[in-house]
């Protein structure tokens, strides 16, 4: 291998620059070149490339977002899009390509590789956390911070008015940022799909809240939860249910997708984009490099994209006792 190219694909997480980074510096360390390819798919199928060196990823470990830009590639899901992007490939001379993304990424990279037997090698970037064969993706410990940080401000004027808010974080399906986020901010009730609450368990709890005298509440909606009402749905019902609580509701949105990256996620950044490489370099394709108890790991990415990332059920309980 003597060319890798690198792109992001997907939605963009904190982490993204710091992982170009490494595979750029990466590739360099061990002498061979390395293309950043913009845009995705999307930039493939368009020969949207530029040489990269060590140099051309300054400044850039502390970026939130991608300076290669992401985008979503209806044409890659085609024969000819494909087509299209490995004639590029070959006109660059690239001979393998390191997708940083989720699992729709990955889906590209592999049915990618089974058409051109292309080596491709995945770097899990997304906050939500919902993917197989790592404990952490890009991003999240980032986002996870951030949440906490706007809770605990929410909570500032929850407490100064004997307020309820609910607040709604990303996640997808998954509850991973809504549970450890919740944990993290004290959060008096935590709302995520793999375990339905259910609405009248929701106003027992509430109940038991106020009476326990507790002059604020933090209720923690993942944006997949499956109680069956929106968070704005979920006010309304409380509003009818409980006068006694004066509700609001925050939805932190895409806020939670940007800022810069924790020192976690850089160096899991780091760690992960030099496994990439060397991977790689050692013949390895079709792979996931992820983070399994503190251990740098490759997972087939066809395990990656189908397998499930479960939530750690004992944070459940701790949760439960938090909220004595
Ligand atoms: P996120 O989790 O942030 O949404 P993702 O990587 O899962 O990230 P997707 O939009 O699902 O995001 O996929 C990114 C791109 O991967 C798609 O726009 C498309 O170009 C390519 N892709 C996804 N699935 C396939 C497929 N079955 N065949 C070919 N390309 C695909």
């Amino acid at each position: 291998i003597k060319k890798i190219g690198v792109l992001t694909s997907g939605g963009d997480s904190p982490g993204m620059n710091a992982a170009i980074r490494s595979v750029v510096r990466t590739c360099a360390y061990h002498g061979i070149e390395c293309v950043g390819i913009y845009r995705g798919y999307q930039g493939l199928i368009e020969g949207d490339f530029k040489e990269m060196g060590p140099r051309s990823v300054n400044n850039i470990v502390n970026k939130g977002g991608t300076i290669l830009k992401s985008a979503r590639s209806a044409e890659f899901r085609t024969a000819e899009g494909r087509k299209k992007a490995y004639d590029n490939v070959v006109k660059a001379g690239m001979d393998a390509l390191v997708v940083i993304g989720g699992d729709g990424s990955f889906t590209g990279g592999l049915v990618f590789n089974s058409e051109y037997n292309f080596p491709v090698m995945g770097i899990p970037g997304t906050i939500d956390n919902d993917i197989f064969g790592t404990s952490h993706t890009l991003g999240y410990d980032t986002a996870l911070n951030t949440v906490v940080d706007c809770i605990d401000k929410i909570r500032d004027t929850a407490s100064s008015h004997n307020r309820l808010f609910f607040v709604e974080v990303m996640g997808r399906d998954a509850g991973h940022i809504a549970l450890n986020a919740g944990i993290g901010a004290g959060a008096e009730e935590i709302l995520i799909p793999e375990e339905n609450l259910g609405l009248d368990r929701l106003l027992e709890s509430l109940k038991k809240s106020k009476a326990s005298g507790k002059s604020s509440s933090i209720v923690v909606i993942a944006e997949g939860d499956k109680i069956g009402k929106n968070v704005f749905e979920l006010k309304d019902y409380v509003d009818a249910n409980l006068p006694e609580y004066d509700v609001r509701v925050s939805v932190l949105g895409h806020m939670q997708r940007g800022g810069a990256p924790s020192c976690f996620d850089r160096v899991l950044a780091s760690r992960l984009g030099v496994k990439a490489v060397e991977s790689l370099l050692e013949g390895k394709s079709n792979l996931m490099v992820g983070l399994l108890e503190d251990k740098v790991t490759l997972t087939p990415l066809e395990q990656a994209i189908k397998g499930k990332s479960e939530i750690d059920r004992d944070l459940l309980r701790v949760s439960d006792i938090m909220t004595t």
